[in-house]
């Protein structure tokens, strides 16, 4: 099998700033590590805050005539993204399975679910409606007139390398506004490639521009100061979101902030345990639990905690681990050796606490960042994994009795982004629906993200929705005319 990297030439492995795919001012560089072997991949451009700045000039020069470009000329564009990176799938896959680590199966899924941001924002591009009505007491009309905010910048997570970019551009784009995109230190490429590939299909120069830099801090928040830049949207940790937002408040920027996440998944005793079984697995193991909708507590009602924990335990011991092209492997390396390091201190925080490992729990010898499934039973309250975002494969079981009681504790937590329920009752299922203070449910399904769903948090998870309708207003404010008419 040839090597990933040649889908990214080298001189693609720099900024894309404009029409120029150039060095970082001062030719600065980083490197980029395969997570398997933490050998090295690629040399990218380090772009400092000229670099930034420089991007920001050419997507503020775009603006205008993006946004006056014929929404069916964007969404055509958008389309031809859509098919580029569908027909070119295996290459983008392999790109995100050897700069992240994920199985290459679960990057061709983050292949489909990032292309479809595009279709689907394609189809929403020429859909942008204004109103027009009579005020209430007469003698004028009301005329509203959706307009794009501006030139976005935006700061996205390793998790998805492709999928979290392709959420903030298609929008963007969709609604006529320019972008610059700081992906994450570890995983530039994919976006490079996606930037590639954009520009081939004749997205104009300016739109999309890509500006990969070890100097996050630095580089964003001169962006986030300077009055060009109108919107900032980022996924990542809460802990960096709550520094942005202060950020982006001196200059009253429009924010998306999708952050971090401490998912409840609530089995009742009256669910189909299959089903169950299913999502959970779904729900704790997809992304190698690296997800911010990863199910971080498992809560099972005692009637069936003994079923469900066995045949859940004997399916996470079953998983393969390995390097993620490997066939066959279901569990690839976890993306540096810190998160590693603070699972292995969680899952030992828990057994000092009382917890019994069933599956698992020992971190491997050997090179690559590398955790195994872990199943850990009788986990105590004050584990401090039942509080951190574990963001890797260890399910902590604990039993509860009382919807009260679970529905208590699922919510006792400064994060609100998503909770799963199984369970045949519908009344029951509501109730949990309505009672957890999350942005999303899953009922009786442990994949919930999906391009034309509303995906976002409440409370310290976030603000505001990507996807579906909700994902482009995002990106448009709305101009009211009062139009005299006696
Ligand atoms: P992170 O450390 O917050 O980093 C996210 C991005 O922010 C990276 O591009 C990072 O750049 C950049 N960054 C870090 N410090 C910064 C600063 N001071 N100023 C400006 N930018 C800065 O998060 P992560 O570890 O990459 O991602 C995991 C987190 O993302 C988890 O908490 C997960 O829940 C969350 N997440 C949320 C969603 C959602 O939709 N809610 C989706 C996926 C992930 P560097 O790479 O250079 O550090």
């Amino acid at each position: 099998m040839s090597d990933p990297m040649n889908v990214l030439a080298p001189e693609h492995r720099r900024l894309r700033i404009g029409d120029a795919w150039r060095d970082a001012a001062g030719g600065a560089t980083f490197v980029v590590e395969d997570p398997a072997t933490g050998k090295t991949i690629a040399e990218v451009a380090d772009a400092g805050v000229v670099d930034g700045l420089a991007a920001l000039d050419v997507a503020s020069k775009a603006m205008a005539e993006w946004a006056a470009t014929p929404p069916r000329k964007r969404s055509e564009l958008l389309t031809a993204t859509y098919r580029a990176l569908t027909e070119r799938s295996e290459e983008v896959a392999r790109l995100i399975t050897l700069e992240m680590g994920k199985p290459l199966a679960e990057a061709r899924g983050e292949v489909a679910y990032g292309a479809e941001f595009f279709r689907w924002f394609a189809e929403e591009a020429v859909r942008v409606e204004g109103r027009y009505n009579t005020a209430p007491a007469g003698g004028y009309r009301i005329l509203t007139v959706p307009k794009p905010v501006g030139p976005c910048v935006f700061v996205t997570p390793w998790n998805f390398p492709l999928a979290m970019g392709a959420r903030k551009i298609a929008p963007a784009l969709a609604a006529g506004c320019t972008t610059i995109t700081k992906p994450a230190a570890q995983t530039p490429l994919t976006m490079l490639f996606l930037a590639r590939i954009m520009e081939e299909v004749g997205v104009p120069p300016g739109v999309v521009n890509v500006v990969t830099t070890k100097r996050a801090g630095e580089v964003v928040s001169a962006l986030l100061a300077d009055r060009r830049t109108r919107k900032l949207s980022f996924t990542g940790s809460t802990e960096v979101g709550r520094v942005l937002l202060r950020q982006a408040a001196d200059n009253v920027l429009r924010t998306s902030m999708e952050l971090g996440g401490n998912a409840a998944l609530i089995v009742c005793a009256d669910a189909d345990l299959d089903v169950a079984l299913d999502g959970a697995m779904v729900a704790k193991m997809r992304n190698i639990g690296e997800s911010c909708i990863a199910a971080n507590r498992i809560y099972v009602e005692e009637p069936v905690r003994e079923e469900f924990t066995a045949r859940f335990a004997e399916r996470m011991g079953a998983l393969s681990v390995g390097h993620g092209l490997d066939d066959g492997v279901d569990v690839g390396a976890l993306i540096d050796e810190a998160s590693v390091t603070k699972i292995d201190e969680l899952v030992a925080d828990a057994v000092n606490r009382g917890a019994r490992v069933l599956v698992g729990g020992e971190r491997p010898d050997g090179p690559g960042h590398f955790y195994p499934p872990t199943v850990l039973v009788d986990v105590p309250e004050d584990a401090r994994i039942l509080e951190a975002e574990i963001f890797g494969p260890v399910a902590p079981i604990i039993s509860f009795t009382s919807d009260d009681e679970v529905m208590a504790k699922a919510n006792d937590t400064e994060h609100g982004l998503v909770g799963y329920v199984f369970t045949r009752d519908l009344q029951r299922a509501l109730r949990f629906t309505e009672g957890l203070e999350t942005g999303m449910v899953g009922v009786n399904r442990g994949l919930i993200s999906d391009p034309s769903a509303p995906f976002g948090g409440v409370k310290q998870s976030g603000i505001g929705k990507e996807g579906s309708h909700e994902g482009i207003l995002e990106y448009l404010d709305v101009t009211y005319a009062a139009i005299d008419l006696p």
